[in-house]
């Protein structure tokens, strides 16, 4: 697209932390240009001719024309995205689901069949579940383990997707398994890169052919915002985004400039999350009413080399078993005073929440047992307040 900035923002050039606060932003120099991103807050644009119209009719024009398709606020955030991935290429759209399902549409089709890790963010799952066998898609589940895979894959097989850590008991796919798996198989590879966010890991690096994250989380930062995005090589995200255009889940202005806002603070805000997730989870391991803690920063998480060994830090989600069962853990939820009892994650606010009445509502006891979730978890979504007053509020509602 005309001076569309995300095109040229190819591959990483400076640090992490730069590229967040500079990745994606047209040039900033000379007399009277905004420091801040300017909201290019309109659904349509002008031609200047009837004949640049009918050049953009041919397909010869990239000039932006309606929203859907394309808005500057909208390739602000797309080269900011790509530039913290290390890809070529982003689509931001309107929500995280609206990403992953563009993403898989933009990939399969009737007839087609996905591998997934079973263990994956709730409206993923029932999208699998109930909306793709009716399109022809079939979808086969493997373990975080990634044990018996190879059982798994027919010629028909198109694409392995994947989410790690897990919800909410933060267990890991071995990336390089995965990667080498899907190569060997010639699959499109996916991964949901939300919980782990791209300051601690970067799939595309490690061979992954497309990432998509839920921006609701910690990419925008605040809890203010619903947001998604697709990133890749120019090649799937010129699908994707076909897709998005077609299905519609086209991301608006001023969620862009929410999500630009956001990302300009990531990388100290992922840090310093982590932690603060670090001493939440050494406190609850040690208190006596706790069971067991779900953090790959610990060494007793059953997944804590792996973590050493492909994350650059431990994340911000933690879970834990109360002994006291369902009873102990709504008491502990009902009297958590800083924390909030809410949906969602990777906002500057900690939040409690019970995986039984939200991700993993209406499982058998026999699913429970599989995602290895107790009626006494409480997941976990550290924030950015003083370590101190978080630690004493979790004291208090556990006494
Ligand atoms: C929240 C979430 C989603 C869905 O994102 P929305 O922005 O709510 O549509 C997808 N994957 C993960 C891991 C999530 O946490």
């Amino acid at each position: 697209m005309k001076n569309n900035p995300a095109t040229k923002q190819s591959t990483q050039k400076h640090g992490p932390q730069t590229e967040a606060i500079h990745g994606g932003e047209p040039p900033r120099h000379g007399v009277g240009a905004p420091v801040g991103t300017p909201i290019c807050r309109t659904s349509t644009f002008t031609f200047s001719s009837t004949a640049e119209m009918k050049r953009w009719a041919e397909g010869k024009s990239k000039a932006y024309i309606y929203t859907r398709y394309g808005n500057p606020t909208l390739a602000v955030a797309e080269g900011k995205i790509a530039a913290l991935e290390g890809a070529e290429a982003a689509v931001v759209t309107a929500s995280g689901m609206a990403a992953i399902s563009s993403a898989l549409l933009g990939v399969l089709k009737c007839g087609d069949e996905l591998i997934s890790t079973a263990q994956v963010y709730g409206g993923t799952y029932r999208l699998m579940r109930d909306v793709f066998p009716d399109m022809g898609i079939k979808v086969h589940q493997v373990g975080t383990g990634l044990l018996g895979l190879e059982d798994l894959v027919t010629p028909r097989t198109k694409c392995l997707y994947v989410e790690t850590p897990t919800n909410p008991t933060l267990r890991l796919v071995d990336l390089p398994k995965a990667i080498a798996f899907a190569k060997k198989h010639k699959l499109v590879s996916i991964i949901d890169n939300t919980f782990a966010t791209p300051v601690l890991q970067n799939p595309l690096a490690m061979g992954f052919d497309m990432v998509v994250h839920s921006a609701t989380k910690a990419l925008a930062g605040h809890s203010d915002v619903l947001a998604g995005a697709a990133v890749g090589d120019k090649h799937w995200m010129d699908r994707i985004r076909q897709m998005v255009i077609y299905l519609g889940g086209s991301m608006d202005p001023e969620a862009a400039y929410l999500l630009i806002r956001g990302m300009k603070t990531l990388g100290v805000r992922v840090e310093q999350q982590c932690r603060n997730a670090m001493a939440v989870a050494e406190f609850l391991e040690r208190h006596p009413k706790v069971a067991r803690v779900h953090y790959p920063g610990l060494t007793s998480h059953p997944d804590h080399k792996l973590a050493k060994k492909q994350m650059r830090g431990f994340g911000t989600m933690l879970a834990f078993d109360l002994k006291g069962g369902l009873a102990a853990a709504r008491r502990f939820c009902d009297r958590v005073r800083l924390f909030l009892l809410a949906a969602s994650l990777g906002g500057v606010e900690s939040l409690v929440i019970l995986p039984i009445y939200s991700s993993h509502y209406n499982m058998s006891a026999e699913e429970l047992k599989r995602a290895d979730v107790s009626p006494g978890s409480v997941r976990v979504s550290v924030g950015l307040e003083d370590t101190e007053d978080l630690i004493a509020d979790l004291k208090q509602a556990l006494a």
